[in-house]
């Protein structure tokens, strides 16, 4: 994705041209991107040979699942939606490992009976639950326990998941109890311990805190565990600095840890695959004049693309088309919806804008579509996917009539 002369391209095809074919406002994913960050992660891990399940919350789009199965990575899924997803994608259940705080006894029913790897439990009432139904289909389960490692992530409070305040997993004490039970389990095999600290994680530290952390642990259960998960949350740069989480870091820390635990690693990225692979292509309705600035009202809004408006996230803005003035007014770019939060960003120097001039909103290929909702009955955007220089519709743009 880059301009060549004025114009932004999406591999060889003009984003202009895909407004203009396909409406906006539009998600387009570049396959060569996804390609490209597939083959980067397989290359930054090959010393730890690892299993990846991508995580479908990222992008459960049925398109983009089959491209990534067909690349080699299974699933992580956390609804029998997704697992449901996953498998109509073609991968593998021996490649799908099912997380969550929730599980109900439908979901767990159907994973036991499709045969995942692996269904991480987060804790002792789900563990008895799954026993239980393990128990009523005479069958025995392959479990992991997910621990809570009490580490802090250092990312956005709202996507830290690794902290003994957070809902998620189970503490070291509970740990050890759960670990003594499933091992006596005559339904429950013991499998995997995981953990998942959080997401866009830009410093390899949090990571090796928490392999130490899990390194003290599986000490204690004298346990040789077949798999460790170490879960996802691999960051992504979503400004010009360009700092990304340091893979090759990464990757060397776990295989340090590997000379002392023999384990197969399991990693669940989904961000760090499909965060920078897509775009939002939006259409300018209105340039309000306010008192000090303008409002650039687009045609894509919070309900389109949530993160701002959630996490207050940041995402690029850019021209499609530059055209080489500049306004000495800040721009603040929002969207049609009826809350003050459906904005995406203030710019000092942005070139001119004016009704119907189109504009990109950078790396939304991960949790753009899958965060986006009806709101203010709202229909959702179209994706198109551009693969071997053609572009095509990867989900339809939701019709008035189906949301009326
Ligand atoms: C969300 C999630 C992931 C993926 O996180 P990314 O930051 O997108 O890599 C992986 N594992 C679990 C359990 C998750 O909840």
């Amino acid at each position: 994705m880059k301009y060549v002369n004025k114009n932004f391209f999406v591999e060889d095809i003009k984003a202009s041209y895909l407004a203009e074919k396909f409406g906006t406002p539009l998600y387009c994913y570049s396959l060569n991107k996804l390609t490209n960050n597939i083959r980067n992660l397989k290359n930054n891990f090959k010393k730890i040979d690892p299993i990846i399940c991508f995580s479908v919350k990222s992008n459960p789009n049925t398109n983009l699942l089959r491209e990534i199965n067909k690349q080699g990575l299974g699933a992580d899924v956390v609804s029998i939606g997704e697992l449901m997803k996953a498998l109509k994608a073609g991968i593998k259940p021996k490649n799908i490992v099912f997380s969550g705080v929730g599980k109900t006894k439908v979901e767990i029913e159907y994973a036991i009976k499709k045969k995942i790897l692996l269904i991480n439990a987060e804790s002792k009432n789900e563990i008895l639950q799954i026993e239980k139904i393990a128990r009523k289909y005479k069958t025995k389960v392959n479990v992991g326990i997910r621990l809570n490692p009490n580490t802090d992530a250092k990312t956005l409070s709202q996507i830290s998941t690794g902290k003994k305040e957070n809902k998620f997993g189970v503490s070291d004490k509970e740990f050890l109890t759960l670990v003594r039970y499933v091992k006596k389990s005559k339904n429950l095999n013991l499998k995997c311990l995981s953990v998942h600290i959080g997401s866009q994680i830009l410093d390899s530290k949090p990571y090796e805190k928490m392999l130490k952390i899990l390194d003290k642990i599986i000490k204690k259960t004298k346990f040789n565990f077949e798999y460790i998960d170490l879960g996802g949350g691999m960051g992504i740069s979503y400004n010009n600095d360009k700092k990304t989480l340091n893979l090759d870091k990464y990757s060397n820390s776990i295989k340090k840890f590997l000379k002392k635990n023999k384990s197969k690693i399991i990693l669940e990225p989904g961000r760090s695959i499909i965060g920078n692979t897509g775009i939002l292509i939006s259409k300018v309705i209105y340039n309000k004049e306010g008192h000090k600035k303008n409002f650039i009202i687009l045609d894509a809004a919070m309900n389109d693309l949530m993160r701002p408006a959630l996490y207050n996230a940041k995402h690029q803005i850019k021209p499609a088309i530059k055209n080489n003035s500049y306004t000495n007014k800040v721009y603040e770019f929002v969207g049609p919806i009826c809350e003050s939060t459906d904005k995406f960003g203030s710019y000092k120097k942005f070139q001119k804008l004016k009704e119907n001039d189109l504009i990109i909103i950078c790396d939304v290929g991960a949790y753009g579509v899958s965060l986006s909702s009806n709101y203010n009955l709202r229909p959702k955007p179209a994706e198109i996917l551009i693969k071997k220089s053609k572009a095509s519709v990867i989900s339809k743009r939701q019709k008035l009539i189906e949301i009326i």
